[in-house]
Formats: C-alpha cells, structure tokens, sequence
C-alpha cells in the first residue's frame, strides 16, 4: 500500500478560517503538486480498485476535484452532488443541521440507478454530517455505497461514529 503519511507536509494549514478558532485544512497546496495529486488519486485507486465501483459522487466543492479523477482511474462514472438550486432536471434534496443553521443537498433523480453501486467522496471528515445527508440521498435513490472516502480525516470530531454501516476509508488523519 502507498504511505500517505509524506502527503500531509503539502497540507496547508490556516488558524481562523473561515471563522476564528478553527484551524482550517487547505487541500490545494497538495492539488498543485504534481506528485502530491497523483499519490492522492493512486493511494485511492489502491483501495477502491476491485470492488466494483459503478459511479463515484463528489459532493461540492472539493469533492469534485478529485473525484472524477477516481471515477476515471475506476472506470466509473462521476455524480455530482450540490448545493440548492444549481442542477437543471428534477432532484432529490437532503437538509441537514449545521454548528449555527442549516444546509441542504441535492442530486438529480435520475443520477443512481437501483442497486448501482456507489462510493462517495470528499476532501474532509469533520463532524460527518455533511456525509451523513449524501448517503441518505444514495439510499433514497436505491444506490448502494461500496465505500465512503476522504482525503483527511479528523479523528477527535469522531464524525466516523455518525457512518458506522459503512466502509470509510481516509487516507490521513489527524488527532
Ligand atoms: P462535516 O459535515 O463532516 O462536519 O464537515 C465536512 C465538510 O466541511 C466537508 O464538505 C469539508 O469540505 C468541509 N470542511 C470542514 N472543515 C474543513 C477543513 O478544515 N478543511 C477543508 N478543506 N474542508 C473542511
């Protein structure tokens, strides 16, 4: 297996962002880096090669950085996953709770069809709720989830716990 653990020197770290307290983890300093962004695509295919992927979803933003580069190297198909109000034909919509508020996702109906097998990925585990409201999308459309992958994951936040059902796979952690 590929050792991830040199990728988190390209990792930008930033204090106070967006708001202060939170310590932000900037993904695109590991983007720019050509070797840096073929680990992260290769450490992925690694995992997920074999386990008869039919589409990858991304969620927005960051989810659709990477995530069609793996459905590429998987022979898969790419679905992207998004904020209110931005995909054209008809969709289904999640919301779900944030620290202050709500927000909400949406995926086109006709995106999964039953019984396809889906794994969905994002650049960052935080508490898991973001995840949590994407799976109950696949699952309302009848996909079934191969696989939940994030580049980094923060273990303290524990958003795991909120995935048990599932196989998540991240590629760094941080205590
Ligand atoms: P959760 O729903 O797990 O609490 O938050 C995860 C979502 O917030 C992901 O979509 C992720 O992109 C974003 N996010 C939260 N904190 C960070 C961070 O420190 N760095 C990055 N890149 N994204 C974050």
């Amino acid at each position: 297996p590929i050792n991830c653990e040199p990728l988190k020197e390209l990792i930008r770290t930033v204090p106070d962002f967006p708001k202060p307290g939170i310590l932000f983890y900037d993904i695109t300093t590991l983007l720019k880096d050509k070797n840096g962004f073929a680990q992260l695509i290769d450490a992925f295919a690694q995992y997920y090669i074999g386990k008869e992927v039919d589409l990858v979803l991304g969620i927005e933003a960051r989810g659709f950085i990477f995530g069609p580069a793996l459905a590429y190297r998987l022979n898969a198909g790419f679905v992207p996953v998004r904020k209110p109000k931005k995909l054209p034909a008809p969709v289904a919509r999640v919301n779900y709770d944030l620290e202050y508020g709500t927000d909400a996702l949406e995926i086109h109906l006709d995106a999964i069809k039953p019984g396809q097998r889906v794994i969905v990925v994002d650049d960052l585990l935080a508490t898991g709720g973001t995840m949590q409201a994407t799976v109950q999308l696949v699952r309302q459309l009848g996909g079934e989830i191969a696989g939940l992958g994030f580049a980094i994951e923060l273990d303290f936040l524990k958003g795991r716990s909120k995935l048990q059902e599932y196989d998540v796979f991240s590629l760094l952690h941080y205590d």
